[in-house]
Formats: C-alpha cells, sequence, structure tokens
C-alpha cells in the first residue's frame, strides 16, 4: 500500500522553513507481530529535523498499528531517542523504518542522565523521550526529567498516544470526572492496606494499575473493603486476549479463582463510585442500619430501620450487603 501525506505539525514546526515543512510520508507496507500494517518513515522525514524541545512520545499498548503516524515522523526526525528499554522500542521502531539513535534512559538512571539531556537541549539538539509502552511519566519514568527540563526553560512536546489508563477508562463505563489515578499500590501488604483504604474515601472513579501476580490479592482486598462499589477489570487492553470483566466489589475474587488462565497479563482496575443510593441516604438511616445490623441479620436490619425512617428497605439492604436481596 502506497500513499501520499502532507505532514501536519506542531506549531513548534513553525520555526522551520516552509520547504522543510512539506514532508510527504511514503506508507510502505510493514506488517508488525500481530500482522497489522502500520505505516513506515521514508528516508525524506529522517532527513528532516525538528526545532530542539523534549518530545514525550506515547508507544503502543500491545497493538503496533496504534503508533501514531505523528509519532512515527516524530521518532524519525528527532536527534535521540531516550527509551525505557532501547531493546523493547528498537523491535517497534525499526517495523517502522526508524533508525535514530537511542539512548537508555529508566527509572533508575533517569535523575542522573537529567543533565546530559539539559546539554543537549542546549546545543540545540531535539529529543524524543519514549517508554516500553504507553505514555511516557504514567507510571513510567519520565516525570523527573520533564520536570528538570521544564526548570531550565526547554520546551517539552507532547504527542499523544495511547495509554492503558485513558484506554481502559473510555470503556468502563464509569464516569470520568470525577476520577482519581493512583497507579501501582505498594507492593507491601499492611501498606497496600491503608492506600487503598485512602484511594476508597475518594468521590468518583478511582484507577489502579496491576501486576498479574498481584492481581487476586487487589481482588481479595476489593471484595472486603469496596463493598457496593462496581469494579471493572480491563485485561490486555488492544491484545488478543483483551477482556474487559465488570462485576461487583464481593466477586472479583470468585471471578479469578473460576479459571487461573484469567490471571496472565496486564490489569488496569476500575473502581465506581459510591452508588447514588447509597450516599442519598440520610445519616440517621445510615446510623440505625449499621447498630441494628450488629445485632440482626441483613434482612431484619434492613426491615426495622426501613419502618423507622421510610426508605425502602432494598435500599438499606442493598447497603449493608452491596447486593440486592434475593
Ligand atoms: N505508561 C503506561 C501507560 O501509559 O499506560 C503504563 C506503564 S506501567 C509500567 C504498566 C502497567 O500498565 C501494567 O502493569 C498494567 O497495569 C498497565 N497496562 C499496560 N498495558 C496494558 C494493557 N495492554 N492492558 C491492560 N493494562 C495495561
Amino acid at each position: 500500500m502506497t500513499g501520499g501525506l502532507t505532514c501536519c505539525w506542531h506549531p513548534a514546526m513553525s520555526a522551520i522553513p516552509t520547504k522543510a515543512l512539506v514532508l510527504t510520508m511514503v506508507f510502505r507496507a510493514g506488517f508488525t507481530r500481530n500482522n497489522n500494517l502500520v505505516p513506515t518513515v521514508s528516508q525524506d522525514q529522517q532527513a528532516n529535523t525538528l526545532p530542539s524541545a523534549l518530545y514525550v512520545v506515547a508507544m503502543p499498548i500491545g497493538q503496533w498499528s496504534d503508533l501514531s503516524s505523528r509519532a512515527i515522523e516524530v521518532l524519525g526526525c528527532v536527534d535521540v531517542i531516550l527509551a525505557e528499554d532501547t531493546r523493547v522500542s528498537g523491535q517497534i521502531l525499526k517495523s517502522v523504518g526508524v533508525s535514530t539513535r537511542m539512548v537508555s534512559l529508566n527509572a533508575h538512571s533517569e535523575a542522573g542522565k537529567a543533565d546530559r539531556v539539559i546539554e543537549s537541549l542546549e546545543s540545540g539538539q531535539s529529543l524524543a523521550l519514549i517508554s516500553d509502552a504507553g505514555t511516557p511519566g504514567i507510571s513510567d519514568p519520565g516525570r523527573l526529567l520533564v520536570d528538570k527540563v521544564v526548570e531550565k526553560g526547554f520546551q517539552v512536546v507532547p504527542v499523544p498516544g495511547p495509554s492503558a489508563l485513558t484506554a481502559a477508562l473510555s470503556v468502563s463505563g464509569l464516569p470520568a470526572a470525577p476520577s482519581h489515578f493512583f497507579g501501582f499500590l505498594s507492593t507491601k501488604s499492611s501498606a497496600r492496606d491503608h492506600e487503598l483504604e485512602r484511594a476508597l474515601s475518594h468521590d468518583g472513579t478511582l484507577i489502579f494499575y496491576e501486576a498479574p501476580h498481584r492481581i487476586v490479592d487487589f481482588a481479595e482486598r476489593l471484595d472486603q473493603k469496596a463493598t457496593g462499589r462496581k469494579v471493572v477489570f480491563a485485561r490486555e487492553l488492544t491484545k488478543t486476549h483483551e477482556q474487559l470483566i465488570r462485576v461487583a466489589a464481593g466477586e472479583c475474587a470468585d471471578w479469578f479463582a473460576a479459571n487461573p488462565d484469567r490471571i496472565r497479563g496486564e490489569f488496569v482496575v476500575l473502581v465506581g463510585p459510591v452508588s447514588t443510593e447509597r450516599t442519598q441516604l440520610s445519616v440517621d438511616a445510615d446510623q440505625i442500619l449499621r447498630v441494628l445490623a450488629r445485632e440482626l441479620p441483613p434482612s431484619k436490619a434492613a426491615a426495622l430501620t426501613s419502618e423507622l425512617t421510610g426508605v425502602q428497605k432494598r435500599i438499606l439492604y442493598r447497603q449493608l450487603t452491596g447486593e440486592p436481596e434475593a
């Protein structure tokens, strides 16, 4: 497949002579590992340079063809690519014909390499920052570097694209506003408890990243602590085994226990807001309900509270158990 495209550059490109702006992008048939057609960078593009800046470029989170045309253009034109893992990124960059020099910049080296990056910017170079998957700085290296570059007065330019965070939120069916992103919880049990409890005290949708070997632990904690809230597990987004699991807190661990294959892959975990029904309860009804529930079964406690307060029994029962009454 071939096609012509006149590049639409970032406003920063206005500093470049018009001739250089009119780049012809040749789409060459290129097949990724999962046989997706992706555009590749042309020799013309590689010959052009960008205004000096740090370009923060989003990479695919699974599907290589999600790498945007603009990302390919920028990666093909910068002087240096700062990559979290040069071997991981090298594969995808090769598949789109980008041969720009790569330098490793990861969580351990980020702070130490910032001064070199500043020197490069001072000498007029352009650099791109990429991570192994998704958007740099989102639970990935980048924030420290961006902060330093901004502090020194250099330009930072986003080249947006995939992120597991926005991809998951967009298909969750949960409100995006307000929403709170917590990234990974701590790996230590007591800190995990504390962080999760603090997160659950926020109003709105809560978004977490989790590794497969901790997903069952996370599911169990949600079952215990997030009573009455919806949970969405967004698994392997954009990949072959993509799956969106929508359950209620209380059912999370059971879902994983039903099939060991379900713990495989990468996960975004989203927790819905406290239900409107719950927030509409008066403090009095809520207090009565809890006191009675200490001594009585949920159905009886809900029935008596309903009689005393006029709040519907089914709302009270759900408030107590997180589930509709059978
Ligand atoms: N910077 C990345 C971004 O913008 O999404 C996130 C990097 S963070 C080190 C990796 C975590 O992101 C994974 O453990 C998982 O929680 C989430 N993640 C990345 N890719 C994913 C995918 N394809 N499906 C679901 N979650 C994913």
